[in-house]
C-alpha cells in the first residue's frame, strides 16, 4: 500500500508555481473578500494569503461587515471585474443569509474566477471545453494521482458526493480522461457495492462513510473528508486503519488532498488572463 503524500506533492507544486510567477511579466493579484465574522472562514482567508505570498502572488484581503448589503458586495465585485491589475478573485464562502450566494458567483468575471465556479467554468468543462480555472480540490487530487502514475482511463470511479465544490467538478473530470464514473449521495443504496468494483474511489462527504474492507484490491482511495470525531480529533471519510491493508494507495488525513488543494488554487491564482 501506498500513500499518497498530499503534503510532499503541495510543495513541489508551490515551488513549481513560484519558479512561473518569477518569470511572469504581469504579476498576478488575487483578491480575497471576506464577508462577516466567522472563524474558521478568517483562518481559511489567512492561509490562502500567506501561500499567495511564499509563491510571489500579491494578494489583498478585502474585510466587509456583516452588515454589507447584497448591492454594495456585488458592486465590489465588478469593480474587481474592471480593475486590470486584479487578475483573480475569490469570495470565501460561507456567506451570511441576506446575500444570495449564487448572485455572488454569478457576478465574478469566468476569467478571475480562480475557484471555478462560474457557470461559465463550470459549463466549459461540462461542455469538454478547457474551463479558464479548474476547481482547486478535484485539480489537486487529479495532480496527486498523476504524481503517482495511477491510471485514470478507462477504469471505474466512485465518487461520493455531489457538492458543487468538490463532487461534481471531480466526476466531471474523471470523465474528462475517459474514466467511467458513478456518483453516489445521500440518496444512493448499497454505496457499498459500488466501491467493491471501483478502480477509484473519492470520497467528499464529511462523514465516517468508507468503512468497509470491500474496497477492491489494489483500488485507489482518495479520501477528500475533513471533520472532527467525538474525541475532537481531524479525521477524514475513510476508515483507514480498516480500508488501507486492502488498497494499493489511500490519502491520509491530514497531509492527503487538504495541502494539495491550497497548492492547486495557487497553481489557479497564478494564472494571468486579459
Ligand atoms: P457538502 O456540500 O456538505 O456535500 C456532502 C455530500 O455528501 C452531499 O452531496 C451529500 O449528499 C453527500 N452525503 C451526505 N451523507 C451521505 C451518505 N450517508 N452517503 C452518501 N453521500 C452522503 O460537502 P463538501 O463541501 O463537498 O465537502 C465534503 C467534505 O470534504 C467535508 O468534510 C469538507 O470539509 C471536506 N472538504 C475538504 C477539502 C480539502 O481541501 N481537504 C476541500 C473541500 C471539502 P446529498 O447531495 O444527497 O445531500
Amino acid at each position: 500500500m501506498v500513500i499518497l503524500d498530499g503534503k510532499t506533492l503541495s510543495l513541489k507544486v508551490l515551488e513549481g508555481v513560484r519558479e512561473r510567477v518569477a518569470k511572469l511579466e504581469r504579476k498576478p493579484h488575487l483578491v480575497v473578500i471576506l464577508v462577516g465574522d466567522n472563524p474558521a472562514s478568517r483562518i481559511y482567508v489567512n492561509n490562502k494569503k500567506k501561500a499567495a505570498e511564499k509563491v510571489g502572488i500579491k494578494s489583498t484581503v478585502i474585510e466587509l461587515g456583516l452588515e454589507v448589503t447584497e448591492t454594495e458586495l456585488l458592486a465590489k465585485i465588478e469593480e474587481l471585474n474592471q480593475d486590470e491589475d486584479v487578475t483573480g478573485i475569490l469570495v470565501q464562502l460561507p456567506l451570511p443569509e441576506h446575500i444570495d450566494k449564487n448572485k455572488v458567483v454569478l457576478a465574478i468575471s469566468p476569467k478571475k474566477d480562480v475557484d471555478g465556479f462560474t457557470p461559465e467554468n463550470v459549463g466549459r468543462l461540462a461542455i469538454g471545453l478547457e474551463p479558464y480555472f479548474y476547481p482547486a480540490t478535484p485539480q489537486g487530487i487529479l495532480m496527486l494521482l498523476d504524481e503517482y502514475n495511477i491510471p485514470i482511463e478507462g477504469k471505474e470511479a466512485v465518487v461520493i458526493g455531489r457538492s458543487n465544490i468538490v463532487g461534481k467538478p471531480m466526476a466531471q473530470m474523471l470523465l474528462k480522461r475517459n474514466a467511467t464514473v458513478t456518483i453516489c449521495h445521500s440518496f444512493t443504496p448499497d454505496i457499498e457495492d459500488k466501491i467493491k468494483t471501483a478502480d477509484i474511489v473519492v470520497s467528499a462527504v464529511g462523514k465516517k462513510i468508507v468503512r468497509c474492507k470491500m474496497v477492491k484490491k489494489n483500488s485507489c482511495v482518495v479520501d477528500v473528508g475533513i471533520f472532527r470525531d467525538s474525541n475532537g480529533k481531524l479525521t477524514g471519510d475513510v476508515d483507514f486503519d480498516f480500508v488501507s491493508p486492502s488498497v494499493g494507495f489511500i490519502s491520509p488525513v491530514p497531509g492527503g488532498v487538504g495541502p494539495m488543494t491550497i497548492a492547486s488554487l495557487m497553481f489557479n491564482a497564478s494564472k494571468v488572463y486579459q
